[in-house]
């Protein structure tokens, strides 16, 4: 079977810092991975390199596709889609407006896709008419993650989902990813919280300083692997 995502000796420098240091993974149709490491060990600049955020060097394939030269739209438009750090929602807009304008352009297949949206985050659905900014945090977070969804992405890439988030709203937010998962679409989540992201991830990509430092099952991780991933010099 071919990959879904294959990434060979992916590389960032920001004025002259190594940030990512020749990553390579691949990811299978349906896959749900992790990607953990430390403050600082490339997490978010892995994944915006593999949407085309920021200038990289490396082989990016998506759906057996060369998609290291398109602009990141097309990226999106491809499949991939993208869960910043940080809620990034549009705040004078309705909830559901901010849905409709990350959709497709067929209205019909827009319409089932928010209502699809509303089912899985009851909350956004009571709260479809208001502005943005009156959400909560975790409610902001949901919006982010609906968005993400509104253009059917067969991957997803989330970067530290849970940051900010009381434990309650972090385990919900992980259940909604899991349920998603569960649809057979394809999750990259980078978390810095190991335990959440490990729980819904059956394998784990551990960076540090910009390096793969092990890629593979979860049950074969050990507390010490971990702990020099995170800690080690
Ligand atoms: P975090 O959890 O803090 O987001 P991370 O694992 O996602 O960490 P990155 O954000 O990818 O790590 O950062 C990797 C390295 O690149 C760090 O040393 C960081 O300071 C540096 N870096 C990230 N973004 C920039 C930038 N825009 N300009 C310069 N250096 C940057």
């Amino acid at each position: 079977m071919t990959a879904l995502l294959s990434v060979e000796g992916l590389s960032v420098v920001y004025g002259g810092a190594l940030a990512l240091d020749g990553v390579s993974l691949t990811l299978a149709a349906g896959e749900t991975m992790a990607v953990l490491g430390a403050n600082g060990a490339g997490k978010s600049s892995l994944l915006k390199a593999i949407l085309g955020l920021v200038p990289a060097s490396g082989v990016v394939r998506f759906a057996g596709e060369d998609v290291a030269a398109l602009p990141t739209e097309r990226r999106v438009g491809r499949g991939l889609g993208y869960v910043p750090e940080g809620r990034r929602v549009f705040a004078g807009m309705s909830v559901r407006d901010n849905l409709e304008v990350a959709g497709l352009s067929d209205r019909r297949a827009r319409a089932q896709d928010v209502a699809r949206i509303f089912a899985l985050f009851p909350d956004l659905a009571r709260k479809s008419g208001e502005a943005a900014w009156r959400l909560s945090g975790g409610q902001q977070q949901m919006l982010s993650f609906g968005r993400a969804l509104m253009g059917r992405p067969r991957l997803l890439l989330l970067d530290e989902p849970s940051l900010g988030l009381s434990p309650k709203l972090a385990a919900e937010l992980f259940a909604a990813i899991q349920a998603v998962a569960n649809t057979g679409t394809a999750v990259l989540v980078a978390e810095q919280s190991a335990a959440r992201a490990l729980s819904i991830a059956p394998r784990a990509l551990l960076l540090r300083l910009g390096r793969v430092v092990r890629d593979g099952p979860v049950g074969d991780l050990s507390a010490t692997v971990l702990h020099d991933a995170f800690f080690g010099l």
